[in-house]
């Protein structure tokens, strides 16, 4: 008999964003002459950079034609692509990758998501509280929650948990975090790495905000630890640095090296290469177009001006998170800034005063994971302009509070 994937039941009924988008259109409704401020999404507002909507128109115009039309590409992505993140990871942490370790995707959520299926379900798993929200339903939709391990998050270790007192088998890791711009040291991260070394736990990185790394006593890489490509895949994607969210581009390492469990060296890149060929039809050959602009020395350059735009708006808004008094973590190597709520309200609460009394949107912590209570996130990822006047609102909103 046909039955659904009986993990569905066990979600929360509402993801995180849905749930705040519908609580704003309440809003708005009873309100609709009140401008809103957003920081409340970690969703880019910066044009993509000029070199690299050329490439793509470049190669829309190709498609077009009848000499450079292209069909099919290849699944695991374009070689020319392959080649320049290969020669990026070189240049930047001197770490050598094969084509073959390196599978373009469309963005790093997909993956991050699918790579669990590649394994038995009911492993152990290892994710931070809080953490983005996406882990924790790809863990209950792939079966892998019963087991699990929070890697507790909290304003003692500045949001950068200790190791599991236990062995898992696998374990998210993201650095800076979402949400709590927490990034961790080269000390930090080799311990993790260290651990999985010795227990051969898989970690899975997700390294989708490192470029907003700007002080070089944090890694951007988790290969830049060594040993990490015999027990880490890395997940990466254009959508935040290259203003790449909805043309939809990523990648995925998968060393060749790595010794998880009980595999061999190859299996787990042999097994992902295989379910890629059959599950997976490729990135569009226009966004790899866009990708190798942009990750060209002078593509490179122009994401940095946006990365420089959006820190300096994280800037501003930590700035004015601790002039009102609020406890503040994050908001460096990071675009996000993670505070602790005033009079101990709860995420919603805060979420609701910050919305009907400063008209500024915030994401309540609590949605990161249960250790989010009594939290929220700023994002400065929004216009430079919106974030002035959240802030100064904010600021007005919070004389209410004294
Ligand atoms: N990983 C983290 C930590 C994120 O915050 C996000 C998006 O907000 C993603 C992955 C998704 O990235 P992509 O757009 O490449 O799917």
């Amino acid at each position: 008999m046909l039955k659904t994937n009986q993990n569905y039941k066990l979600l929360n009924t509402s993801y995180l964003f849905p749930e705040i988008k519908r609580k704003v259109a309440l809003f708005s409704s009873e309100f609709p002459n009140i401008t809103l401020f957003n920081l409340g999404e970690g969703d880019t507002t910066q044009p993509l950079a000029s070199s690299v909507s050329k490439s793509m128109i470049k190669k829309i115009e190709d498609m077009s034609s009848d000499k450079a039309y292209m069909g099919y590409s290849d699944p695991l992505g374009l070689a020319t692509l392959k080649s320049q993140i290969a020669s990026n990871y070189n240049n930047s942490y001197a770490k050598n990758f094969d084509l073959s370790e390196i599978f373009i995707s469309d963005g790093a959520k997909t993956d991050l998501f699918n790579i669990q299926a590649i394994f038995q379900s009911g492993m152990k798993v290892a994710l931070q509280n809080p953490s983005y929200p996406a882990y924790i339903d790809s863990f209950v939709i792939n079966g892998n929650a019963n087991d699990l391990v929070y890697l507790v998050g909290n304003a003692e270790n500045k949001f950068v948990p200790s190791l599991p007192t236990q062995r898992v088998d696998l374990m998210y890791l993201c650095f800076p975090n979402n949400p709590t711009g927490a990034s961790a040291s080269y000390v930090q991260l080799k311990q993790f790495v260290d651990y999985a070394l010795k227990k051969r736990t898989l970690i899975i990185y997700d390294s989708v905000y490192s470029w907003f790394i700007e002080d070089p006593r944090y890694p951007r890489s988790i290969y830049e630890i060594p040993g990490a490509d015999e027990c880490a895949i890395e997940i990466q994607s254009l959508s935040k640095i290259a203003s790449f969210p909805s043309l939809r581009l990523g990648w995925t390492i998968i060393p060749q090296k790595l010794l998880a469990g009980s595999f061999k060296r190859r299996e787990i890149n042999n097994i992902w290469k295989r379910r890629q060929q059959t599950a997976f039809n490729g990135a569009s050959i226009v966004s790899q177009a866009g990708a190798i602009s942009a990750l060209s020395d002078k593509g490179l350059k122009e994401c940095d001006k946006n990365i420089k735009y959006y820190l300096k708006n994280t800037k501003l808004i930590k700035n004015c998170c601790e002039k009102i008094g609020l406890e503040c973590f994050g908001g460096t190597n990071s675009p996000y800034v993670w505070c602790k709520t005033p009079n101990k309200m709860t995420s919603w609460e805060f979420f609701d005063f910050l919305l009907k009394e400063a008209n500024t949107i915030c994401a309540p912590g609590v949605g990161f994971g249960s250790l989010g209570e009594g939290f929220f996130r700023l994002s400065g990822f929004a216009k430079n302009k919106e974030v002035l006047n959240a802030t100064q609102h904010i600021t007005k909103a919070f004389l209410l509070l004294k």
